[in-house]
């Protein structure tokens, strides 16, 4: 289905409150990665535009939360009908520079999960490298300031590794490594963790043992999909968002019909695969 007609029947959806139906029960993480000027081919960038006009939407048409409240609610079983939560991965300057303000802005909460060897490097991941294209981290001053401002920091490994491949062992230095650096810096406590790539291959029971034994309180994957009163909190369901979501309607017409999970472009392991995400 063309991304026009998604868009339009998306705008119909939601103004006709259908949503209010289709998404009873249901909890929406996004997940977004850059926030900056690029071309159509870099999926894990949206322009500051585009942010803010899903920023809007989601406030519009959605309870937005913090992650933690999400979860909360989600084990308590407390209604989460239509509750939403925003997070970004990796740990890009643009997210301060440029997703901070719109946040802000609007009075809204935001995660940022962070892969801590990375904040203040020069390091260009592989998915950046092989496209020639070198987009800067964070530094720790600034992942503080987020901090203090009243967002959540979250861990995303110390390096970024596939934690459904690496040893056991490794695992663990990469999950409490990440978190035991967090709260060095932050002098505060981490709880949130998401899963570097995110795809259902790259989630093993072991590593989720491990998270939950690290003392973290939820752990997110972004393969699509929604969760529920009840859901595991280890294992979170998150949608991506891409330059393929120009429109927030198209975004939400998926979400709220089921597609987030089955179309390909929301497909984590194909998403990962292509760009490291
Ligand atoms: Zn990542």
């Amino acid at each position: 289905m063309k991304a026009s007609v998604k868009h339009l029947l998306g705008h119909g959806l939601f103004a006709s409150h259908l949503d209010a139906v289709l998404l009873r029960n249901a909890a929406v993480i996004v997940t977004c990665h850059r926030v900056c000027e690029s071309d159509r081919s870099d999926s894990l960038s949206i322009d500051t535009a585009t942010f803010e006009r899903h920023c809007r939407f989601y406030q519009r048409h959605f309870h937005v939360v913090p992650l933690p409240e999400l979860v909360h609610r989600i084990t308590q079983g407390e209604s989460v009908d239509r509750h939403l939560a925003i997070t970004f991965d990796d740990g890009y300057r643009d997210n301060f520079e440029n997703a901070r303000p719109v946040l802000e802005k609007l009075s809204l909460p935001a995660t940022f999960f962070i892969v801590t060897e990375w904040m203040g490097s020069d390091h260009v991941p592989w998915w950046d490298e092989s496209r020639g294209v070198r987009h800067p981290w964070m530094n720790w001053d600034e992942v503080r300031a987020l901090h203090q401002a009243g967002f959540e920091i979250g861990a995303h490994t110390r390096r970024h590794v596939d934690l459904g491949k690496v040893p056991l062992a490794v695992a663990r230095d990469e999950v409490v490594g990440a978190r035991l650096e967090l709260e060095r810096r932050l002098r505060a406590r981490v709880e949130s963790f998401a899963y570097p790539y995110g795809g259902r291959k790259h989630v093993t029971e072991a590593t989720r043992d491990l998270i939950k034994s690290a003392g973290f309180r939820c752990c997110c994957s972004s393969f699509g999909g929604i969760n529920r009163a009840g859901t595991d909190p280890f294992c979170l369901k998150r949608v991506p968002v891409s330059p393929w979501h120009a429109s927030p309607y198209l975004f939400g017409f998926e979400i709220a019909t089921g597609r987030s999970v089955l179309a390909p472009q929301h497909q984590c392991s194909e998403i990962s695969e292509a760009t490291g995400s």
